[in-house]
């Protein structure tokens, strides 16, 4: 297996090169373990409309409640699942989750938008598109309500498949979203023929733009180019008021960030929801 968890970062679970025999027997065991025994668990980050100021979808991120070391983040482990080749078992449990996630609020008629990462290494799955239309279709979901963020390294490695994937799996009437957009080092001509909705400009753009003009620059020309070719914009990384209005101002269509909210549990995110309602 090659590809590289582009996680890097403090990972408790460091890779193969760190581990011999047993210890790595054991990590292995504890991630199979996870997998099948509930253990990974979402929280969500709402997304705000900028335009009009309300909730408009959240992204779902994985965390791994372990037994003993408390609640992992994905810098922790998503090394560790990668190599062992189980992201896409992984994957196929955080959509189930997210799409249960999604079916609740929608019954409850909340009408969220919800996005999921999707590592390059569970995109290759030719089956893909009909496995998610299924998921949507069996909770009563459309489509439409389901963004899917992938970063530019899986444009990069194989162009052609890339654009047959995606081409598939925009057709089913998702939504494809270039996640950590900026921060990767392929040319930007897939965007002139890539089916995209959708434009993510990194935090590490948006949380130095208060005192360092050439980052606002940047995402101003960012917000420019992503409108002049149909795509929406959304900004991560939106700490403080300042950030949210600027972004206003550039005419930024979405943007979720510790401002607003940590990404935090279901039930959390419901409480957030309603007090901000009041
Ligand atoms: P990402 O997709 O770029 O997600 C955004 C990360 O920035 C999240 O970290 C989020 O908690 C954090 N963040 C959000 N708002 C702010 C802010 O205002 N300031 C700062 N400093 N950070 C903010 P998290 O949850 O630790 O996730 C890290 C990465 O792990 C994600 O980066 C994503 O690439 C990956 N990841 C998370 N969940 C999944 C998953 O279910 N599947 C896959 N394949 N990857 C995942
Ligand atoms: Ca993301
Ligand atoms: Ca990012
Ligand atoms: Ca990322």
């Amino acid at each position: 297996y090659t590809a590289k968890a582009t996680h890097s970062g403090h990972h408790v679970y460091r890779g193969t090169d760190d581990h011999h025999g047993e210890e790595r027997l054991h990590l292995l065991e504890e991630l199979r373990l996870a997998l099948v025994d509930d253990q990974l668990v979402m929280h969500y980050q709402p997304k705000i409309d900028l335009k009009t100021g309300d909730v408009c979808g959240v992204e779902a991120l994985v965390r791994w409640n372990h037994p003993t070391r408390g609640l992992l983040q994905p810098d922790d482990f998503l090394g560790l699942v990668e190599e062992s080749g189980l992201m896409h078992a992984m994957t196929e449990i955080v959509l189930h989750q997210a799409l249960d996630q999604a079916a609740s609020w929608s019954a409850q008629g909340r009408t969220l938008t919800m996005a999921v990462n999707m590592s390059p290494s569970s995109l290759i799955d030719t089956v893909l598109p009909e496995r998610i239309s299924a998921m949507l279709s069996s909770r009563g979901l459309s489509p439409a309500m389901l963004v899917l963020e992938i970063t530019e390294d899986f444009l990069l490695s194989d162009r052609e498949r890339a654009r047959s994937i995606l081409t598939r799996l925009q057709a089913t009437g998702i939504r494809i979203s270039i996640d950590d957009f900026g921060t990767g080092y392929s040319s930007l001509a897939y965007l002139r023929d890539l089916p995209i909705d959708e434009l993510k400009l990194d935090k590490s753009f948006i949380i130095p733009m208060k005192d360092d003009p050439r980052a606002t620059a940047l995402v101003v020309s960012t917000i420019d180019l992503a409108h002049s070719l149909g795509l929406r914009m959304v900004a991560e990384g939106v700490e403080d008021t300042t950030a949210y209005s600027e972004l206003i101002g550039y005419g930024c269509d979405v943007a979720q960030g510790f401002l607003m909210s940590h990404p935090v549990p279901a039930a959390e995110l419901e409480d957030w929801l309603a007090a901000r309602a009041l």
